[in-house]
């Protein structure tokens, strides 16, 4: 039996995970039943319940699973009732993602919804499909020594950049493989005109690159990449980078597709804790409660966990397929909204998408 732990948290989070799992069960077809799907209470709703943003039961249930399906966890109105070290941003989160070293985002922008994108559409026309592998658990967030001292009669701080040939190795191996899913290229992005650990970052890189010959293997300065990904965003595949790299990188990626509603990500380790997947967008409590919830990320989420976990890529694919051919049909949620789409529900939204992956089923035999 599969188990997945779920883990629908605050705000929309409870509303997008539902149909993520509709989504998930449509594309598992008769083998759902195979599948066991144990919810879980997190962040402030786990706290109204049980007195802490990661109960001891919720951390048993995700370590008793083969990967976590993640909402997400926030209530800015209630942040004042808690010291940070407590709130689930940082008490649920940072619980559940130590230890995993990949961080995977993918940013989708179909041909046909150029002018979502914040980018000129005549720059967007051929679409946008990249993922961005990021360094999770080293690098300049982490590195010791960090802090401050008295200096000068001022104050002198310090954070440290620190990468050993282990660490870079195995994130490399992901974004090798992830390429070889793909269009077959990757882009390393680094700093090694100045920086010693992109130096051994490159070196590491371009030695491991000998084991993945199919694989077209690129290397970039990260100022360079954050204009190259404005400038020729179509001409990227997998791009795999450092920690504090990829956070930035990252969030202006997701800025090429136009919504937050619609980027899923995974965070993913060496198999000794489960992998962790979730819509990159939080809780929005401004929306939350009210059907007005774009669903799509958290669906997309769901294709990424069967992907990356379950090496199920055609029912990823399927999912995939299904979340495009209802784009076309013009059903838009909200924060998707153009001339001429027509408005639907969170709830509606997950049906269209749950029933476009049977007809996808129809068209391309289940049993293959
Ligand atoms: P947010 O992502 O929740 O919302 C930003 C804006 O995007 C809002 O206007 C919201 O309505 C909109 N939006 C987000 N997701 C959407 C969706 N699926 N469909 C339609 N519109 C959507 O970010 P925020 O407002 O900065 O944060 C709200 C809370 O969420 C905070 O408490 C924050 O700490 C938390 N948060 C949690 C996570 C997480 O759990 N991983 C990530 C980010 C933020």
């Amino acid at each position: 039996m599969t188990r997945i732990a779920v883990l629908p948290g605050d705000g929309i989070g409870p509303e997008v995970i539902a149909e993520g799992l509709k989504v998930l069960r449509a594309a598992l077809g008769p083998e759902a039943s195979r599948w066991e799907f144990v919810e879980a209470p997190i962040g402030w709703a786990a706290i109204d319940q049980c007195g802490s943003a990661l109960p001891e039961q919720t951390l048993a249930i995700c370590k008793g699973s083969d990967a976590m399906f993640f909402g997400a966890v926030g209530l800015p109105a209630r942040d004042a009732t808690l010291p940070p070290a407590q709130r689930p941003e940082t008490a649920a989160l940072l619980g559940l993602r130590k230890g995993l070293f990949a961080n995977l985002r993918p940013a989708i922008l179909y041909p046909e919804f150029a002018d979502l994108s914040v980018l000129r559409a005549d720059i967007v026309a051929n679409g946008v499909d990249v993922l961005i592998v990021r360094e999770l658990t080293g690098g300049l967030y982490y590195g010791q020594p960090k802090g401050r001292t008295a200096a000068d009669g001022g104050e002198r701080a310090v954070d440290t950049m620190v990468y050993t040939t282990g660490e870079i190795e195995r994130i490399a191996r992901v974004a090798f493989e992830a390429a070889r899913t793909r269009r077959h290229k990757l882009c390393s992005v680094d700093k090694a005109n100045i920086l010693a650990t992109s130096q051994l970052w490159r070196e590491v890189v371009t030695r491991l690159g000998r084991d993945y010959p199919d694989v077209a293997l690129s290397h970039m300065y990260v100022d360079s990449c954050a204009m190259q990904l404005l400038r020729n965003p179509g001409d990227f595949d997998v791009i795999v980078t450092e920690n504090t790299f990829g956070d930035i990188l990252s969030d202006e990626a997701s800025m090429l597709v136009g919504s937050l509603g619609m980027l899923p990500s995974a965070c993913l380790g060496d198999g000794s804790l489960p992998a962790f997947y979730e819509p990159i967008h939080g809780t929005a409590p401004d929306i939350a409660g009210q059907g007005k919830a774009n669903p799509l990320a958290a669906i997309l989420t769901a294709a990424m966990l069967l992907r990356y976990s379950f090496h199920r890529e055609r029912e990823a694919t399927a999912i995939e397929e299904a979340v495009k051919g209802v784009l076309r049909s013009g059903a838009r949620t909200g924060d998707i909204l153009q001339p001429g789409g027509r408005l639907v529900e969170t709830g509606e939204m997950g049906d269209l998408v749950a029933r476009a992956v049977e007809d996808w089923y129809v068209r391309n035999d289940r049993t293959l």
